[in-house]
């Protein structure tokens, strides 16, 4: 199984001097299997070049697992031109937002009053699912669906094949106590947030059983521990809890990727040193980091 990251930027593509290293980009991630098998992490901008290189090869056969609906995860796929391709088959895959369905939302994406050209118009064969959390299969893959805290409702991946695996968060916050946000400590009842936290416990142990020896983790690394209070319950989590969880769970590679914006290539390369030192001191000196970056291949 081989992994190449196309787009490692969240909410919204930044090209520009200060990210040709890593990439401007919004999520996407191509997946193969040992048999050529093409299972695609989200549509955002990073699928463009993606589809183009597909291209080469027709017919296209591939799945398409969407994690949410927002922007940077769909706004992709009206440039993905194996769409548009007659004899090209598409199976995309998405929980539910907010009761519209996958179909609904990519239909509201790709109205005249958005885009030149309709869904309806589109010459490909294209499936799309609505999935809930479990297990199912997709040509060339055995796939978990693993709801996330973003907190609406979003799904990771879970994609295994040929005896290696790999866990792909999407957006993802660590679960928190959101009953009680905002509110002050002293009007807060003892027993009522001591209920709320095994809940909580109890949602972030799915979340590390659903990574456990995976060969590869990509997890939102948005933020870092610093940013964080003033971001609580936006939907991203911090490199430190990732680093933390990648231990726990006893991956054999962490990815960070998502990354902000506003973050510099020179920024990411000083994530890098502070992050490879957290991780070892953590017990985590054996797990490979790596630092998402548009354009390259992981094989597993
Ligand atoms: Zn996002
Ligand atoms: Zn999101």
């Amino acid at each position: 199984m081989e992994v190449t990251f196309w787009g490692v930027r969240g909410s919204i593509a930044c090209p520009g001097p200060e990210t040709v290293k890593y990439g401007g980009n919004t999520s996407c991630y191509e997946v193969r299997n040992d048999n050529g098998d093409i299972v695609i992490l989200d549509a955002g901008t990073g699928i463009r070049k993606l589809g183009m290189k597909l291209m080469a090869s027709l017919p296209v056969t591939c799945s398409i697992l969407i994690s949410h609906t927002h922007c940077d995860h769909i706004q992709g796929f009206p440039f993905f031109i194996p769409a548009f391709v007659p004899g090209n088959k598409i199976d995309m895959y998405s929980p539910k937002q907010f009761e519209k369905s996958l179909e609904a939302v990519m239909i509201a994406q790709m109205d005249y009053s958005v885009f030149p050209v309709r869904v309806a118009e589109l010459s490909a064969e294209i499936n799309f699912q609505n999935i809930i959390e479990g297990p199912f299969e997709i040509t060339g893959f055995n796939v978990l669906s693993q709801y996330v805290c973003h907190p609406v409702t979003s799904s990771g991946y879970r994609v295994e094949a040929d005896g290696k695996s790999m866990f792909y968060t999407g957006d993802h916050e660590k679960f928190f106590d959101q009953y009680h946000l905002g509110i002050k400590e002293e009007d807060i009842d003892p027993d009522v947030k001591a209920q709320m936290q095994t809940i909580v416990d109890a949602q972030n142990a799915r979340i590390v059983q659903a990574c456990k020896d995976v060969d590869l983790l990509i997890i939102d690394s948005m933020y870092t521990n610093e940013d964080y209070p003033a971001k609580v319950g936006w939907g991203h989590s911090t490199i430190e809890m990732n680093l933390e969880l990648a231990v726990e769970a006893n991956v054999k590679n962490i990815a960070l990727s998502h990354h902000d914006p506003t973050r510099t290539d020179e920024q990411l390369d000083e994530i890098f040193i502070w992050a490879r030192k957290m991780l070892n001191d953590l017990g985590g000196k054996d797990i490979i980091l790596t630092i998402a970056q548009e354009g390259k291949t992981l094989k597993l």
